[in-house]
């Protein structure tokens, strides 16, 4: 475990980060997106979102491995919160099969919740159903579903931001091809994630990240760095940071839910790789 007296002795900095953190090897290489949307994601409003088009994105920006991960609420877990049945195994897996080329390996995955009592939305029986399986602990905005009532301070999206992932660090899952997913996303509180994220200590998340590190879920980073002022940095690098000095894995993650998101993915990578000075050997690999 990590020794909680170097957590609160540890000097956070970006730039010394960036500029004696950054270890050694091969350059973190930009060959996959493990979270995608399709139009089978009731969120996802573009028609022209489909696994074709995925496909050839990966193809036009060189990805060897996507992974469809549309959002699921498995019907098998029944749940107290106000889930509507839209999302079940029936029809998330209506998109299959998955079109195949010789160039890009493409995954079925699900992006999953945990609801206000902290069920995650798939059942034991279906783990093998899929190739990867994001767990979402950051949807804070849906209330009535992933927590009770309205989230109204940053105090309280702290709260939940760190609860969720603890209960989930608990649960008895296949780490192994799972991730969690964008924890610095504007969900956490509408117009305040950065003050919430800025509410969580050093200490809380270097044991928070130590778990995911022993457990070996994946971190995803799709956090967007390009244009971010010096203070932004500061704010939404620290939590992957941390991860990294915990030992953490990431992959990369779009989150696309358009064409036009798709369009700028790559360029992000690349530009949050560069920020974080990743290595090949901070790459999640899904087993
Ligand atoms: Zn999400
Ligand atoms: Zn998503």
């Amino acid at each position: 475990m990590f020794d909680i007296t170097e957590a609160e002795n540890y000097n956070y900095n970006y730039n010394y980060h960036i500029r004696f953190k950054g270890g050694v090897g091969m350059r973190y290489i930009a060959d996959h997106d493990f979270h995608i949307h399709s139009t089978v994601s009731r969120c996802c409003h573009d028609k022209n979102q489909t696994p074709e088009t995925i496909l050839n994105y990966a193809k036009e920006n060189g990805l060897k491995k996507i992974c469809l991960t549309n959002h699921f609420w498995d019907d098998k877990v029944k749940s107290e919160a106000e889930w509507i049945d839209e999302h079940n195994f029936t029809y998330v897996s209506s998109v299959l099969p998955l079109p195949k080329d010789d160039d890009v390996e493409f995954l079925f995955g699900c992006e999953t919740d945990m609801d206000f009592n902290n069920m995650i939305g798939i059942s034991e029986e279906r783990f093998n159903a899929f190739d990867f399986i994001i767990v979402a602990t950051t949807h804070l905005h849906l209330d009535g579903n992933t927590v009770r009532t309205k989230i109204i301070t940053p105090d309280e999206a702290a709260f939940h931001w760190i609860d969720k992932i603890e209960n989930l660090l608990v649960k008895d899952l296949p780490f192994h091809k799972m991730g969690i997913a964008h924890l610095t996303t504007g969900h956490i509180l509408k117009n305040q994630t950065a003050e919430a994220i800025s509410l969580i200590p050093d200490a809380t998340m270097y044991s928070v990240f130590s778990e995911c590190s022993r457990k070996g879920v994946g971190i995803e980073l799709n956090v967007k760095t390009i244009n971010m002022t010096d203070e932004q940095k500061e704010i939404f690098l620290r939590p992957y940071i941390i991860a990294k000095e915990c030992g953490c894995k990431f992959y990369l993650g779009s989150d696309s839910h358009k064409v036009s998101a798709l369009a700028s993915a790559k360029e992000n990578f690349e530009d949050v790789i560069t920020k974080l000075n990743l290595k090949e050997s901070d790459k999640f690999v899904i087993r």
